[in-house]
């Protein structure tokens, strides 16, 4: 029980867990290259002795207890306010562990259906927190052919589903993919990727299961290859997490770990538990991001001596719009929160939706705008090793000069970040994540036409038009 030392957070992986990385099965995650880089990133946040950092990384809970503060459900503006601060300086392996505050928080909900699995949720989100545990969010199901619903599909089990009950639990098949972190936490903590419907209840399935459960199997894929140069991949040499492919192969949940095994109006309630809290960890990052962004063109701009061209202001006009707007949309999700019926303070879903919309649907763009204002060096520079090799240093040195102040080995290291964050392995990975984690685009579509007051806006519109308000024709 407490708070564990990073190591004690290594040492806990150490549990026979079946994962596999590029076709290889890996017989202890805490000893494999391809694993220190995010082993290192979560054990981060297992250091509570400097009291600054325990002072944003840990909370007081109902007993007296410290605990992280990952699993706190704000209660007041101020808890709202800690916890954007503490996403901000954690590792993902920890971040993802907030899908156990989103499920507790909706455990009244679920106590209206059936209070048995609103205790569940109760008693494992209890033994996670005050044992210091993560949890993957395990949402994602393969889906098949999107224009089917489960039932329909050629395979019945492309979406996760319950093969058998009995007396002591029930017994799941499927996979759940993307899931990030998945073998680099404790529990696997799995919901319905959507609502479902009558006739879907073998599909209506959610339940916590510890990584080492038998039948689990994890496919990890990595952005960075272990041993990377540091000025080489400034990023990726030093922030890694792998996604995991997990495959559930007629896995045994006993009872006292499901939180729905049938009951399909639930299942809505469950899946959309997390939405909002997963985009504003997304627009947290894209804020920073953003910044760095910003500062990239201008310092690039300045070394190669175009900082007062007038299109490379116009671009680095366009990354401050874009930095700027997503600063507001996080500082208004926070200022405009709102409470739930239990107390839980949230952020403004339509503040959140829509800066996590404007940041992914405008990445690309701002990317382009970075590679037109960095030149081909993103990709074709030389690497550390060339630089560090004696008989080339020289010549690097001479035909890299731009200015005298500028230190070539530091406008390497400046191309270094451009390449890393946008143009190579993990930039790609980059440029896929900030669409589709937290749901793509048409997912942030569907909250905000929900949010949004059409009534107010077609008030105005008539009133504008001068349309008496005699007719209201239903919503085109
Ligand atoms: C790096 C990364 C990390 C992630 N981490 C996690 C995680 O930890 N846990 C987790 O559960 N998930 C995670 N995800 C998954 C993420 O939430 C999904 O990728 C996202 O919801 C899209 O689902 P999909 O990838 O299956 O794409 P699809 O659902 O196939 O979407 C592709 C396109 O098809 C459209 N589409 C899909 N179905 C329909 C339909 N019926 N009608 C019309 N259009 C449709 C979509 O709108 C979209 O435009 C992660 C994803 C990434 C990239």
């Amino acid at each position: 029980m407490g708070l564990k030392t990073p190591e004690e957070y290594r040492e806990s992986l150490r549990d026979g867990r079946v994962t596999y990385i590029v076709g290889e099965r890996v017989a202890d995650v805490t000893r494999h290259p391809w694993f220190e880089t995010a082993i290192a990133n979560a054990m981060e946040d297992y250091e509570y002795e400097d009291p600054e950092v325990r002072a944003v990384r840990t909370y007081e809970t109902e007993s007296g207890a410290a605990a992280h503060r990952v699993f706190q459900v704000p209660r007041t503006p101020e808890d709202l306010e800690k916890r954007v601060k503490l996403t901000e300086v954690t590792s993902i392996t920890t971040a993802v562990s907030a899908v156990l505050m989103a499920l507790y928080n909706i455990k009244d909900q679920v106590a209206q259906v059936n209070g048995q699995y609103a205790e569940n949720i109760e008693r494992v989100y209890r033994h996670c927190r005050d044992n210091d545990l993560r949890a993957a969010q395990v949402i994602t199901d393969a889906k098949g052919d999107r224009s089917r619903r489960p039932v329909e599909q050629d395979d019945p089990d492309l979406y996760m589903r319950i093969v058998e009950r009995s007396k002591d639990g029930i017994v799941v098949r499927g996979a759940k993919l993307h899931i990030t972190a998945a073998s680099l936490v404790h529990e696997l903590t799995v919901m319905p990727t959507k609502a479902m419907g009558a006739g879907e209840e073998q599909y209506s399935v959610s339940f916590s299961v510890p990584v080492a459960t038998p039948g689990v199997k994890i496919i990890n894929r990595g952005y960075a290859r272990p041993g990377r140069s540091r000025m080489d991949y400034p990023l990726s040499a030093r922030h890694n997490a792998p996604e995991g492919f997990v495959i559930f192969d007629d896995v045994f949940v006993p009872w006292e770990r499901v939180f729905l095994a049938g009951e399909h109006q639930l299942a809505g309630v469950l899946a959309h538990s997390l939405g909002l809290w997963e985009r504003i960890g997304g627009l947290i990052g894209m804020v920073r991001r953003s910044r760095m962004m910003v500062g990239v063109a201008e310092l690039l701009a300045e070394y190669n001596g175009i900082a007062k061209a007038g299109h490379i202001q116009e671009k680095i006009g366009e990354l401050i719009f874009y930095a700027e707007g997503l600063r507001m949309a996080l500082e208004t999700a926070v200022r405009s929160y709102k409470t739930t019926a239990t107390g839980m303070v949230y952020p403004d879903p339509m503040a959140v939706n829509v800066g996590k919309y404007f940041g992914a649907a405008n990445f690309h763009l701002m990317v382009r705008h970075l590679h037109d204002i960095s030149g081909g060096l993103v990709v074709t520079l030389p690497t550390e090793a060339d630089f560090r090799n004696p008989e080339l240093t020289a010549y690097l040195e001479k035909y890299l000069h731009t200015r005298p102040e500028v230190k070539v080995e530091d406008r390497m290291k400046l191309y270094n970040l451009i390449r890393d964050f946008s143009a190579d392995t993990y930039g790609g990975w980059e440029l896929v994540t900030t669409v589709q984690a937290g749901g793509g685009l048409a997912a942030q579509r569907i909250v905000v036409l929900r949010e949004y007051d059409l009534e107010a806006a077609k008030e105005l519109a008539r009133e504008e038009a001068g349309i008496a308000e005699t007719r209201r024709p239903a919503r085109i």
